[in-house]
């Protein structure tokens, strides 16, 4: 005699997710990392559709401290900080991580360094993506760290074989004053926006072939903005990375 019914699922496993959890280091600012949430969540509904969600654990600092030190020069407060937000994602079932900001990929190396599983790094995806489009010289824009270090720049030339140029030192100087006392503020004004547009402009005209939004608060203000070039939002590229490798579609 066969079987009527099939035997009852392992309730253990009957109900887990196919997704990889990820964790994400977020907060500086929340007005980023909530287009981060909404956007890995948008993905996997997507692909999965029905009632799917992201699995996410989110730590989301305080920013005021944390820029604090930036201001300060204190990285390696800083640092301990992140590796320790790290740490405890994993501890708590992360299958990798996440920094939502373009600036803390300065410690990018040491996070990955106190970890087993894979942080997913902001610029190879960007990066991928401008190879991709066919471009070669992007401008960088992001806050004076990310546009005047060598941890963004630097990537994006040896390993990916980029020319970037970032705008002069006044440009450079309004580009970070409107991130921090504007975008991380929830503030977005016409002037910043003509402002900044004046510099994509500038460097149009200087060679650029692209603009890459290097940081993640950029797509505020300029998002939607018709600039005469391609726009690599490092928000969207990084969340489409992730939300593949949540799926475990990751083969780049
Ligand atoms: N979210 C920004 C970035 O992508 C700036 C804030 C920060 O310093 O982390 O760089």
């Amino acid at each position: 005699m066969t079987a009527a019914h099939p035997a009852p699922a392992d309730p253990a496993t009957a109900y887990d997710s196919p997704l990889r959890p990820l964790g994400l280091i977020g907060g500086m600012s929340w007005e980023s990392t909530a287009l981060y949430y909404r956007r890995l969540n948008e993905r996997v509904r997507e692909r999965l559709g029905g009632l799917h969600s992201a699995e996410l654990r989110v730590h989301s600092f305080d920013f005021a401290p944390i820029a604090a030190m930036q201001a300060a020069g204190h990285w390696d407060e800083a640092t301990g900080r992140l590796v320790r937000a790290a740490q405890a994602l994993e501890a708590g079932g992360a299958a990798a991580l996440l920094i939502c900001t373009n600036t803390m990929h300065r410690m990018a190396d040491a996070v990955q360094a106190a970890v087993r599983v894979p942080l997913l790094h902001i610029v190879d995806p960007t990066a991928r993506a401008i190879r991709a489009a066919g471009g070669h010289r992007p401008l960088l824009l992001g806050t004076r760290f990310t546009m005047e270090g060598d941890f963004y720049l630097g990537r994006l030339r040896t390993r990916f074989d980029l020319d970037p140029l970032v705008p002069d030192a006044a440009a450079r100087a309004l580009v970070d004053r409107v991130i921090y006392e504007e975008l991380c503020r929830g503030m977005v004004s016409a002037a910043s926006q003509a402002a900044y547009r004046a510099i994509v402009e500038r460097a149009r005209r200087d060679g650029a072939d692209g603009v890459i939004f290097g940081c993640t608060e950029i797509g505020l203000l300029l998002g939607g903005v018709d600039l005469g070039m391609p726009v690599y939002d490092s928000v969207e590229l990084h969340c489409e990375a992730a939300a593949r490798f949540a799926l475990g579609d990751d083969a780049d």
